[in-house]
């Protein structure tokens, strides 16, 4: 078991009103209390809930994540929210570049790394998504999809920047779907954004320290076998995050691959 830390996010997407989302994290902070190896765990809430989710997970071991921004600072960019806006509230992650934004906001393999930049320049943790959809990966280009997004992602950057940088793999057909990619297969999917990485910083070993997550339909009946893998550090959870009843034996998932993980040293 690697030394790379482990991240259990919840993507809430578009869902949650202010009370709701406030009443969901006070419910996983209730559920982890008296615990201590912990995933490190990210909710990623709305932007209208972020104030309300960050009071409520209060001094808890709970960090919190925007699930979008815009790179430039501030301006006339109507209907935008701004990196300086997101550490504002007190949220510490953004997710970058998720299929969803692709897919539905044009988002590109440049915006992401416009967004990258712009989210390592104002300290924040960014969770970069990268994955391929069914036609690519019945085509046999999962490799070439997924490595190209990573390289045009980093482009630009050098490993000291790129520090604290996390990788989610979610395969697009499995986002959503209850459609699940193979353990073993999402494991040599990390490895080799692993190796990408490794090979664009020449040769280095920058790749092994960088956490790689898995996401696409992650339930508290999956996690245990996705956390069994070497290359999997841990998941971007979506629909299983709605819920403190689904989200907590995610955690708990989590969290046994930090024991283990404690335990070999
Ligand atoms: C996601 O939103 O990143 C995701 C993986 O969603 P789900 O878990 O619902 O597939």
């Amino acid at each position: 078991m690697s030394s790379r830390k482990t991240i259990i996010a919840g993507n809430w997407k578009m869902h949650k009103t202010r009370a709701e989302a406030a009443e969901l994290a006070k419910a996983i902070v209730d559920g982890i209390k008296g615990q201590h190896e912990l995933p490190e765990i990210v909710l990623c809430p709305p932007f209208t809930c972020l104030v309300d989710v960050k009071a409520a997970v209060g001094s808890a071991r709970i960090a919190v994540g925007a699930q979008n921004m815009e790179h430039r600072d501030s301006g006339a960019f109507t209907g935008e929210i701004s990196p300086s806006m997101i550490k504002d509230v007190g949220a510490t992650y953004i997710v970058i570049g998720h299929s969803e934004r692709r897919q539905y906001y044009g988002e590109t393999n440049s915006t992401v790394n416009l967004k990258l930049k712009s989210a390592l320049h104002h300290k924040l943790i960014p969770i970069v998504c990268v994955g391929e959809s069914l036609d690519e990966r019945e085509a046999d280009l999962t490799d070439s999809v997924v490595s190209r997004q990573v390289g045009a992602a980093l482009a630009d950057l050098s490993k000291d920047e790129l520090a604290p940088l996390v990788v989610a793999y979610e395969p697009i057909w499995a986002i959503g779907t209850g459609k699940i990619c193979d353990s073993k297969e999402a494991n040599r999917v990390a490895a080799m954004i692993r190796s990408t990485i490794n090979e664009l910083y020449h040769g280095t070993s920058f790749g092994d320290t960088v956490p790689v997550l898995y996401g696409g339909s992650v339930k508290a009946s999956t996690i245990e076998e996705q956390m069994k893998q070497p290359d999997i550090d841990g998941a971007l959870v979506g629909g299983a995050s709605l819920k403190a009843e689904e989200f907590l034996p995610i955690i708990a998932g989590g969290a046994k691959r930090v024991q283990l993980a404690t335990s070999n040293k």
